[in-house]
């Protein structure tokens, strides 16, 4: 074998960790070696039990991604916890739901600060601490089906994820030569927060379960075996991918 799946030594730091979707990929990453940095503005009380009992190291950073304000501590803090970042799972996210009709500056704004504006300089500032000591690294973007259709009364979401999944590439072309991997999962839908109020629709709910060929939702431990893959040494010649792991929603 001339490739690994190998996470022990690496620091994964991984936002919105304290449930769903970023809980997932932080106790998958966990159970592949990695030490964890959570970073997010709830308690991560949870997730640092399912990563100890893994057997990783664990760390918080409690930052509010809505602004650029924390960026620079978030990364201080983590390099100070753990020496160096190797991995960043950009998974922080949030969704406003209205017809674009009625659709504000508000939740345009909201919406595009911590999917797009955050993720692009938390990217940045973590990207300048893996050139400068040239070990290079991975970032693993959390986009969307959105990043691939249009979908319904979430325009600023469909936005955001259609623009991460262009920011995936660029930053893929800028840094592969700089030994850094950005790739991008693209989640189908699944059972978090995100997604409560499709859920809690009879109709809605219904009719995305009868689109998706595996037959149900996903649950976040589903993630986890692309986000160990884009992490890992066996995805070191990937870059610019956006992986969908979505039950074949895209493929019907
Ligand atoms: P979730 O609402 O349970 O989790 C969102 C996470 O982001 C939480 O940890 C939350 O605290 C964090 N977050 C939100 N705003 C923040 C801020 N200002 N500062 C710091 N942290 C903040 O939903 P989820 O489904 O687990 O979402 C995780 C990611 O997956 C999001 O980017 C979402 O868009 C994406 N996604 C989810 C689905 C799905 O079906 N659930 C599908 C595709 C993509």
């Amino acid at each position: 074998m001339t490739f690994s799946f190998d996470l022990a030594g690496k620091t994964a730091l991984v936002t919105g960790a304290n449930t769903g979707l970023g809980q997932g990929i932080a106790v998958a990453l966990a159970q592949a070696g990695a030490s964890i940095v959570a970073v997010g503005r709830s308690s991560m009380d949870e997730t640092e039990r399912l990563c100890r009992e893994a057997g990783a190291a664990f760390h918080s950073v409690q930052a509010d991604l809505s602004s650029l304000e924390p960026i620079e501590r978030i990364v201080a803090e983590a390099v100070t916890l753990t020496g160096r970042i190797g991995i960043l799972v950009n998974n922080a996210g949030i969704i406003r739901r209205a017809d674009a009709i009625d659709f504000t500056e508000k939740d345009w704004d909201d919406v595009m600060n911590v999917n797009l504006k955050s993720t692009f300089f938390l990217s940045q500032a973590v990207a300048r601490t893996m050139i400068a000591d040239e070990q290079g690294g991975k970032i693993i973007n959390i986009a969307s089906l959105l990043s691939f259709q249009g979908g319904i009364r979430i325009p600023s979401y469909t936005a955001s994820k259609s623009g991460l999944a262009g920011l995936t590439r660029l930053l893929a072309c800028e840094w592969a030569a700089k030994g850094i991997n950005v790739n991008a999962i693209a989640p189908g839908y699944f059972v978090t927060n995100n997604t409560e109020a499709l859920r809690s629709d009879p109709k809605r709910s219904s009719e995305i379960l009868g689109r998706i060929p595996a037959g149900r939702w996903g649950n976040p431990s589903d993630l986890g075996g692309a986000a160990v893959f884009l992490a890992s040494p066996a995805a070191n010649y990937i870059h610019g991918i956006v992986l969908p792991v979505d039950g074949g929603w895209l493929a019907r």
